[in-house]
């Protein structure tokens, strides 16, 4: 890349930044304490559009379907389940550390593995360093009562398949999904809420008989496609990456790594694994469940094979930020807005009284306000400074519409629906708002 095409892709990086700071999407984690590092806040509107997110997955892979089924799972498990899957023994990254201002880094991030990126002085020896935050759990520290954050939530779901089968008897295929928060002692968290150590993840587990792994790896693919398109990031900017066996994890036959461009290059945005049935053997062995599963019709018990579709959840936020960022002129004047598609947008419409001193308009705003708040939810009101001010205000934000009540409202009950993106305004009855926004 060129250098002042980088320097442009790192300015709409500090551009996207700032706004989640300003507008109340990010924050520094502590940050009145001089922040921590891998840690940020959502704020306000940050939060909101987290939940549209994962709610909108949920809707679309557990909800509008039959065969998934949710589960939410501790956070802290038995350590035998990280040490049967793997986790305990193998779950680290390449440490190395500078010798001259001991900064750390990983490894297999560095172009020049003996050279510090920051002071040019010496790195020292690779090692392996495990991403796994340890904690005791109840009043005892010792060997006994060693637990981890989980780092993925995936074996939650696998230490409820059994659960699952006999609580709701489902017939194969079908799949576990789970929202929730994983923690990795990352070695160097960076570029915003990209790399944290604690983020959250959306999982599902999709559970057949071996035979059929390439048609369900193929039908995750196009499903996670899907997803894509629903959340506005069918683009172009998303590119799939056939990772090399070398470069799988230890449980994974197949590997496609979905890759976002984001302004500090392309990176890993999703993942989908053909996980073979590493892990519900691995289980059952070491736990003595039996988690196979029987077959009606050919009277045959086998332990399923399993593909994982793993979705990060900050990672789409950021995504679908640095996607949603736009600059254009409207009307002779510069503006920043942000293009999410409706489903995600954290507000969905603003109402304003055309003046704020004129009782009359505030009072039928506020009617309009809360009917359309009562169908919409994600509703503003806003009466401070004038109507450009305000509609740039909300254009920052994202808010796909705002409605202006003005005199001829009280006169013929119309209202002046304008819109976000191109800026045009329509003159529509109130009773047909609802029907023009959706
Ligand atoms: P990376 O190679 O970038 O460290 P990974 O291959 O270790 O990622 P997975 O173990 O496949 O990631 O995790 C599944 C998903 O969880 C990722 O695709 C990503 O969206 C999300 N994720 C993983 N690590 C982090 C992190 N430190 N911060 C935010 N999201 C993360």
């Amino acid at each position: 890349m060129k250098k002042a095409e980088k320097k442009a892709e790192n300015n709409l990086m500090e551009k996207v930044v700032s706004l989640c700071k300003r507008r109340g999407f990010v924050f520094q984690g502590s940050e009145i304490y001089g922040g921590m590092a891998g840690s940020f806040d959502y704020g306000p509107l940050g939060v909101t559009l987290k939940n549209n997110i994962k709610n909108l997955w949920w809707k679309m892979f557990v909800e509008n379907r039959t065969d998934v089924y949710g589960v939410d799972a501790a956070l802290l498990m038995n350590s035998k389940v990280w040490e049967a899957s793997g986790h305990v023994s193998g779950f680290s990254d390449p440490l190395v550390e500078c010798k001259k201002c001991k900064r750390r880094f990983r490894a297999d991030h560095l172009e020049d593995k003996k050279k510090c990126p920051e002071c040019e002085g010496e790195l020292g020896a690779e090692r392996q360093f495990n991403m796994m935050f340890k904690t005791h759990v109840g009043a005892t520290e010792d060997d006994t009562s060693v637990s981890y954050l989980r780092p993925e939530t995936a074996q939650g779901i696998f230490v409820n398949f059994k659960n699952v089968l006999d609580s709701l008897h489902p017939k194969l295929p079908f799949g576990i999904a789970q929202i929730g928060k994983a923690f990795r002692n990352e070695i160097a968290p960076r570029d915003f809420v990209f790399r944290t150590r604690e983020f959250e993840q959306m999982e599902i587990e999709y559970f057949f008989h071996k035979k059929d792994w390439e048609e369900q790896f193929e039908y995750w693919r196009k499903q996670m496609h899907e997803w894509l398109k629903l959340i506005g990031l069918a683009g172009g900017n998303v590119s799939e990456l056939e990772v090399a066996p070398a470069d799988r994890a230890h449980y994974s036959k197949r590997t496609i790594d979905f890759e976002y461009e984001f302004p500090f290059g392309k990176k890993e945005l999703y993942g989908l694994a053909y996980r073979t049935d590493f892990d519900l053997s691995k289980h059952s062995s070491e736990s003595d469940a039996d988690l196979s599963y029987f077959e009606e019709e050919t009277k045959t018990r086998f332990t399923p094979h399993v593909i994982e579709p793993s979705f990060g959840v900050d990672r789409t936020f950021l995504a679908v930020l640095c996607e949603a960022y736009t600059e254009d002129e409207l009307g002779g004047e510069s503006r920043t807005y942000l293009k999410f598609p409706l489903n995600i947008a954290p507000v969905k419409i603003a109402v304003f009284p055309l003046l704020k001193n004129k009782p009359e308009l505030v009072e039928k705003a506020r009617t309009i306000f809360a009917e359309l708040k009562a169908t919409f939810g994600a509703v503003v009101f806003d009466d401070n400074g004038n109507i450009g001010k305000r509609y740039r205000r909300q254009d920052e934000i994202g808010t796909p519409y705002c409605v202006t009540i003005d005199f001829d409202t009280l006169e013929d009950n119309t209202v002046t629906i304008r819109n976000r993106n191109t800026g045009e305004q329509e003159r529509v009855r109130v009773s047909e708002i609802a029907k023009k926004i959706i």
